[in-house]
């Protein structure tokens, strides 16, 4: 019996041909850090992120000049490209028309039902998904008390709101995220929200600060809904590199086996009896590898004695010995490996990653 419940069932929508929703499979999403107008480093930061296994990225059109440089970044981009718009609805509109692959709007910040239904009403002329992004930090202002005594109580009651207003309109293609630094509310809210309807969930925890502390919050709140089967998409937000928030949510799904496609690294925490350098040879392998969908699992291991058992299950693996390491695959010693082996061990790995795929 599997330990996650089966996933919500929802409607789909499609970002330029990358389902979310309806079954697909969990996509991973981030956001680029540098300005949109500086159209050669946003697209720079949006290959390294789809390099690390990125299927969704958005980016931030605060003016003019983002705007007029999304068109570029769009065409460039290896991946879909989300517009997400804050305060001016005209921004949003001029996004849906300049190639976005979907927009992201916050209800608690657009303004006016007039404003929403202009935004609307260019999403489905660009038949391109919205996502209705609600955040603690930004509710309406009606909201606000509520979100001081019950925040997820006043997260869900403004996406709900949001969604009544938008599916109001005839609109359909919609996401929803709901969005606190708190991982609890944040579950709460999600859980809510996912009780009541069928709209497609991007969840993640917003704000969750600096690279380790923030995966920890992320993560528990992550396995806490995807293991309810709430999440259709998911974000890991971490100060910092977005490529780490990539990899963090890559980890995830695949420690919770709900995207097998997704290399697992096994390695050891060495000990006194290490002969290599574990840490540096995995974070190699997770710079290299994390962003194939090769579904390898490759263990690293700082001693023979018990580094072939302990990776059992690993397609390859390597373990440091005298002078060297062992390359085993599935917990058999295939061959030794002497001097400088990093070289050789991701050429095997690579190797392997090729016979897997035919
Ligand atoms: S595999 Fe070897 S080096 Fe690594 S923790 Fe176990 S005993 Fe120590």
């Amino acid at each position: 019996m599997s330990a996650l419940a089966p996933r919500r069932r929802t409607r789909r929508v499609s970002y330029g041909g990358i389902f979310v929703g309806g079954g697909a499979p969990i996509t991973i999403q981030s956001m680029t850090t540098a300005p949109t107008a500086d159209a050669g480093r946003a697209t720079r930061e949006i290959r390294s992120l789809a390099r690390a296994g990125c299927e969704l990225v958005r980016v931030a059109v605060k003016d003019g000049a983002d705007l007029a440089a999304l068109p570029a970044v769009a065409a460039r981009s290896p991946i879909p490209v989300i517009a997400d718009v804050h305060f001016d609805y005209r921004l949003a509109v001029g996004a849906a028309r300049a190639g976005a692959a979907g927009l992201r709007i916050n209800p608690g910040n657009i303004g006016s039902d007039d404003r929403v239904r202009r935004v609307v009403d260019a999403a489905a002329a660009a038949s391109i998904p919205i996502r209705i992004g609600v955040n603690a930090g930004s509710l309406e202002r009606d909201l606000r008390a509520l979100g001081r005594s019950d925040p997820a109580r006043a997260l869900f009651e403004s996406a709900r709101r949001a969604r009544i207003l938008v599916e109001g309109m005839g609109f359909r293609d919609l996401v929803f995220s709901l969005k606190s630094a708190d991982p609890l509310a944040t579950v709460e809210a999600n859980r809510m929200f996912a009780a009541e309807n069928d709209c497609p969930l991007h969840v993640g925890v917003t704000e969750a600060g600096p690279a380790l502390s923030g995966a920890a919050k992320s993560a528990v709140a992550l396995a806490m809904l995807l293991s309810e089967g709430v999440g259709d998409t998911v974000r890991v937000s971490l100060s910092g590199n977005p490529v780490r928030e990539v990899t963090v949510a890559a980890a995830v799904l695949s420690a919770l086996g709900l995207r097998p496609d997704i290399p697992r690294i096994v390695s050891c925490p060495t000990c006194g009896r290490s002969w290599i350098d574990v840490a540096r040879l995995a974070e190699r392998l997770e710079r290299e590898i994390m962003g194939t969908r090769s579904g390898v699992t490759i263990a690293v291991m700082g001693c023979e004695v018990n580094g072939p058992g302990e990776a059992r299950d690993a397609d390859i693996g390597i373990a440091g010995s005298r002078g060297g390491a062992v390359l085993f695959r599935r917990g058999k010693i295939i061959k030794r490996l002497g001097g400088d082996f990093a070289p050789e061990f991701l050429r095997e790995v690579r190797n392997l990653m090729r016979e897997k795929k035919k």
